[in-house]
């Protein structure tokens, strides 16, 4: 019984294969198809080798971008946190900000209670115009927590495992938040 017709895995030409496990259609596209795999798998060994590589640092930016996605999506119809700037869908007027620092307290950098969307100008220009920042933050989320924040000095170390969890729940969150409002417009 002759084996049915494939597409060669290189030149996408129809050929007749010499059995079942044949994918390429000639010598000619054997010897390129050993060349791809070879680099695919250069490039996968990189990627490998870059996550492995990684610093700590790095991890903690990149759970820090997922957060604070998370954020202004799940406060995409609520006013600046300081300045009461009024909500709108342009993302690049809105940035997450931090209620106490991430300078001087990284402890609390991916605690949502202390992230809240806040506009451009109150979170680059005014340093986060915290002044403004906490009776609203009070108004949203109540004193007690407010003051949980302000005193909550719990030593706290990120570790690559913490970060990649991070950002794999909040990626997941930031998804399902963009669905619903997608579907929403
Ligand atoms: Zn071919
Ligand atoms: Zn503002």
């Amino acid at each position: 019984m002759k084996v049915k017709l494939k597409k060669c895995a290189v030149c996408k030409a129809k050929f007749q294969p010499f059995n079942s496990l044949t994918k390429v259609c000639s010598p000619k596209c054997a010897l390129e198809l050993v060349s791809q795999n070879k680099k695919k798998k250069a490039r996968k060994d990189k990627l490998e080798y870059r996550k492995e590589n990684k610093k700590i640092s790095e991890w903690i930016a990149e759970a820090q971008v997922s957060i604070n996605t998370y954020v202004r999506l799940r406060d995409i119809d609520n006013p600046c946190i300081s300045c009461d700037k009024p909500a709108n869908q342009d993302p690049n007027e809105w940035d997450a900000g931090h209620y106490r620092s991430r300078g001087s307290a990284p402890h609390l950098r991916f605690n949502l209670d202390n992230n809240h969307k806040q506009c451009k100008h109150c979170n680059r220009y005014l340093s986060g115009n915290i002044v403004e920042y906490r009776p609203r933050l009070i108004k949203r989320i109540g004193l007690e927590k407010v003051e949980a924040i302000e005193t909550n000095n719990a030593y706290k170390k990120f570790d690559r495992v913490y970060c990649e969890r991070v950002k794999r729940i909040f990626n997941k969150k930031a998804r399902i938040l963009k669905k619903r409002h997608d579907s929403r417009n």
